[in-house]
């Protein structure tokens, strides 16, 4: 028994050391084919339209029964749009970001897509129509090129490049000295979290899916690149159903929607105006990023 008890054991310890990153979940699940907590239903459907309405609906949601995490979240984001969340560290963002791929199934309540329940959909098909570029991006052990061609692997070369120049890691690659076949992660060059981000989101725009989901996406990135590449976000985000989790305010100002998270609830929403004007949590996060940060004038 322990003969078998050891390689299972090895693989769910791997398991969770992968789980924090959202692109090995999903290298691992094709390649292992185990490990999903959710699965397709028999008569899943595929998710086919490119114009896609998200649609959270009452949703809680605990990791494990013991500790609700989420309660009665409820919000749209219609196709096309942008809906931001902002919120303290520990409300509930990021968990917002997973469900919404389907790490997980929600406890109660659904997550929408074209009014189809996420759970009525193939795995594949929704996870095709949705780019995330996480929190904390775990490379895979090989090269870069590989690791942003994993966005799409049937791009070109011209592509991949492209892909890279937006995301402003281009000259960063070219002044390495095996360029694109530089090997990265744990076994090759360590890349700095800047860098690493700037491979999700060259991976993301790759990828060029119609959902995007940007999880704090340029945090570790320098004010300055960060302004760099907001740009080349916001304009990949016009026209796409997006949804935006921020840890600076000036960088969601003009979002549709902003949703203010608190423990697991959404405890104000509106425009940036709007929630400037009404004078609650908002506006106080906001009065202390500007003292905080300076923005140039
Ligand atoms: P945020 O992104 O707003 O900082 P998260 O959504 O990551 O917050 O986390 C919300 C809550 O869920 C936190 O209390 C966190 O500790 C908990 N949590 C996050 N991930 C897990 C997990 N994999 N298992 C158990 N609890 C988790
Ligand atoms: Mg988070």
């Amino acid at each position: 028994l322990t003969q078998l008890w050891a390689p299972l054991h090895f693989l769910g310890f791997i398991y969770r050391e992968i789980k924090h990153s959202l692109a090995d979940m999903e290298r691992m699940f094709t390649l292992l084919n185990v490990g999903a907590e959710v699965a397709d239903r028999p008569q899943a459907q595929a998710l086919a339209s490119r114009n896609v309405h998200i649609g959270f609906e009452a949703v809680n949601f605990g990791y494990d029964a013991k500790r609700q995490i989420l309660h009665e979240v409820s919000f749209e984001i219609p196709a096309g749009h942008t809906v931001a969340v902002v919120g303290a560290s520990g409300a509930g963002k990021s968990t917002l970001s997973r469900l919404l791929f389907r790490f997980y199934d929600v406890s109660g309540g659904s997550i929408r897509f074209n009014g189809v329940d996420g759970r009525e959909l193939t795995q594949d098909s929704l996870r095709a129509h949705i780019g995330i570029v996480p929190q904390d991006t775990v490379l895979f052990n090989d090269s870069i090129y590989y690791n942003i061609a994993y966005g799409r692997p049937d791009a070109s070369r011209d592509e991949v490049i492209e892909a890279a120049k937006s995301a402003h890691i281009h000259d960063f690659v070219m002044s390495l000295p095996d360029g694109y076949d530089t090997m990265v992660g744990e076994r090759g060059l360590k890349l700095s979290g800047g860098e690493k981000q700037r491979v999700a989101i060259a991976r993301t725009i790759l990828k060029n899916p119609p959902v995007l989901v940007f999880d704090e996406a340029t945090s570790a990135l320098d004010s300055q690149t960060e302004k760099a590449i907001q740009a080349e976000l916001m304009s990949i985000a016009a026209n796409r159903t997006t949804l935006i989790i921020a840890h600076r305010l000036s960088t969601i100002a003009d979002a549709d929607c902003i949703l203010v998270m608190e423990q697991g609830r959404i405890v104000e929403r509106g425009s940036h105006r709007e929630l400037l004007a009404s004078e609650g949590r908002y506006a106080q996060m906001w009065r202390l990023q500007q003292e905080g940060e300076p923005e140039p004038a």
